[in-house]
């Protein structure tokens, strides 16, 4: 028996999902590039990590490595079970077998040097915790359940110390699944307690409910926001919900940037077309949006999910998913092992595509954005209505209306505007089909067995359709895709189309690092030049787009995701920009925490600032040029905010 809960939308089994289409293409290629192989990044990812009692410590704080190894692990289960790969299961669970064989007599699970319950030493069990909640979610196994209820009721930490409240995610979820109400009174406990105590922390409720602009490091913002989100969908009390919507709220107000996740280097930033976020971010946001999901049913939040996983991630990697960026910006022009543009550990790689750019967080969180995505593309609203949250080429297999059905989703969305879905089920079976419309899409059609729908299709919502399905019913969505200009700051646009922002691909000049070591033949550290024009500005307004843009449709392969077969393309209007060009410095500053500067000399080259508006109308060229945007995340080198004409 369940235990009641508010939550509005509920996960299914992860082996319930099948992706297909270019999502398992993209699946594939992490289980063969990185996913499968991190250890070709260095420390910790070439340790035995959670499967033996202690990491040789390499400096930082002791649990740095376990947070690191855990997030990879995390991505790799859910991979492995949603590819059906035998390979990467294996390997993520010599993690998990070791962890829940080598419990404490008390029950405490993991390194036994962490232990002792200081400064953020729980913090990383939250992080590995996911990887077990994947791993039952596959398998069912009662011993998972059994071990964590045992670690967290032997009260060996308090659990309220900074980024350590985040345990109560797990706490709640094997409440969920065991009604032990000592795991609830536990977790409200404790996160009342880090209410008190972490009074100063943005994520505190009450701060999450003020005015107050955040100034948080992006990671523990996004990991602690989120919980009173959680807290809510088991206490069934709104405050604990209405503090983390504002929490999002403040950073859609604040933070946002175009690709659909909010800058942060590494403390929240504000919007500029150089402001950047970690690669880190791209995973902790859309898992947090995950939750506002799943808490309150508002199409809202699976919007900002689809624009985050379907931007910011594949602009953060490699086409081949073998390098990826700790920092990564709408516009980049230059990516090297000193372009980092950011004042955080400016100068440095940070901004270049190598399999371990910078502090070794990004590797590990970077195998996780594709598979949470693919896990949460269906849910469950109540007993009989299977809701498609978040689409994709995919097909999932449910007890519905009694009956096991399988709902087969063939689209090439979001390269596409149509999305269709065919039932089979053996028997008829009554039962609700809940549809997302997008809050971008206003004129959405629904048709089932090629006869268009009647009644209101609201935009930003679902829509229930209830009918007793036949075998190969069928019922398509059509989401038609208008253009769009963002308005950003210097005076910046930028060009949208549905759930995907457009940028300029800038042809590269790659050079391997071979200085790099944590990078090797078959995983190269580049640094990319451009090598094409880059320095336009667009001459469009918001009224004439249609008439102004052209839209070219290509197939979609399996290599979608990369400027050479990218399948929408957009011919824009556009003028050179005069002397806007890279910028060149001797002499920085590099900020290595808030506030502390330290001054460098060397050859450093960055992306330049948008050009100052008011000199805009003397350094256009006099000829108009149409150049091609793709979409953002098939680009790595790019302009995404540019200047108007
Ligand atoms: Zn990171």
């Amino acid at each position: 028996m369940a235990i009641s809960t508010r939550q509005k939308f509920e996960q299914v089994p992860l082996r319930s999902i099948r992706p297909t289409g270019w999502l398992r293409s993209y699946l594939e290629k992490q289980s063969r590039e990185l996913t499968g192989h991190m250890e070709v990044a260095g420390y910790p990812f070439n340790t035995k990590g959670w499967a033996c009692a202690k990491v040789a410590h390499h400096g930082g704080e002791p649990w740095w490595p376990y947070e690191q190894t855990a997030y990879w692990v995390d991505g790799m289960i859910r991979c492995g079970y949603l590819l059906g790969d035998k390979r990467l299961i294996g390997k993520a669970r010599k993690s998990i077998d070791y962890v829940l064989k080598h419990a404490d007599s008390d029950g405490y699970l993991g390194p036994k040097h962490l232990k002792e319950s200081k400064h953020w030493n729980r913090w990383p069990h939250a992080v590995f915790f996911r990887a077990l909640m994947a791993y039952y979610s596959a398998t069912n196994e009662r011993r998972v359940l059994k071990a964590l209820t045992k670690h967290y009721l032997s009260k060996s930490s308090e659990h309220c110390d900074g980024r350590d409240i985040g345990n109560i995610e797990i706490m709640l979820w094997v409440y969920s699944q065991t009604q032990n109400k000592c795991l609830l009174s536990e977790a409200v406990r404790a996160y009342e307690k880090y209410n008190q105590q972490c009074a100063n922390d943005d994520t505190t409720m009450a701060n999450m409910l003020s005015g107050k602009r955040a100034t948080e490091h992006g990671v523990t913002y996004n990991e602690i926001a989120k919980l009173g989100a959680i807290v809510y969908m088991y206490t069934g009390k709104r405050k604990y919900l209405g503090a983390t919507e504002n929490a999002y709220r403040k950073i859609d107000r604040y933070h946002m940037l175009i690709d659909g996740v909010c800058s942060s280097s590494e403390h929240l930033r504000g919007k500029d077309p150089l402001d950047s976020h970690e690669t880190c971010d791209i995973a902790d946001y859309t898992w947090s949006a995950g939750y506002l999901l799943l808490a309150t049913g508002k199409a809202e939040y699976a919007d900002k999910i689809e624009r985050a996983c379907f931007n910011a991630a594949p602009g953060a990697v490699t086409e081949d998913f073998k390098g990826l960026q700790y920092f990564s910006c709408p516009n980049q022009i230059i990516a090297d092992k000193s372009s980092n543009h950011n004042l955080y550990e400016r100068g440095n790689a940070a901004m270049s595509y190598r399999p371990n750019p910078y502090t070794q967080c990004c590797p590990g969180e970077v195998n996780r954005i594709m598979p949470n995505f693919a896990a949460r593309m269906w849910l469950k609203d109540g007993k009989d209505t299977i809701v498609a949250s978040l689409y994709g080429p995919s097909q999932i297999t449910a007890k519905l209306g009694g009956q096991k059905v399988t709902i087969i989703e063939q689209t090439d969305y979001p390269f596409a505007e149509r999305i269709d879905f065919k039932i089979q089920t053996r028997d008829c079976a009554n039962f609700t089909l809940s549809l997302r419309i997008p809050g971008w899409c206003r004129r959405a059609k629904i048709l089932v067995n090629g006869k268009q729908r009647g009644g209101k299709i609201k935009t930003g919502s679902f829509v229930k359709i209830r009918r007793t399905f036949k075998h190969n019913d069928a019922v398509s969505l059509i989401l038609p895709m208008d253009l769009k200009l963002s308005h950003w700051p210097s005076g910046g646009v930028g060009l949208e189309r549905g759930p995907l922002v457009y940028a300029l691909g800038i042809k590269e000049d790659r050079q391997v690092d071979k200085a790099d070591r944590k990078s090797n033949r078959k995983f190269p550290a580049w640094n990319m030049y451009p090598a094409s024009r880059w320095n336009y500005a667009l001459e469009v307004d918001g009224r004439n787009l249609n008439k102004a843009v052209e839209v070219v449709r290509r197939d979609v392969d399996a290599n979608s995701w990369s400027i050479k077969s990218a399948p929408i393309q957009l011919r824009v209007p556009a003028r050179r920009v005069h002397n806007w060009r890279i910028s060149h410095r001797r002499q920085i500053f590099r900020e290595l925490a808030p506030g502390k500067l330290e001054k460098h000399s060397g050859d450093f080259a960055f992306t330049p600032a948008l050009p100052e508006p008011s000199t805009l109308a003397n350094r256009l060229s006099k000829k108009t040029e149409r150049i091609t945007l793709v979409p953002y995340g098939c680009t790595n080198l790019r302009v995404t905010i540019f200047p108007k004409c």
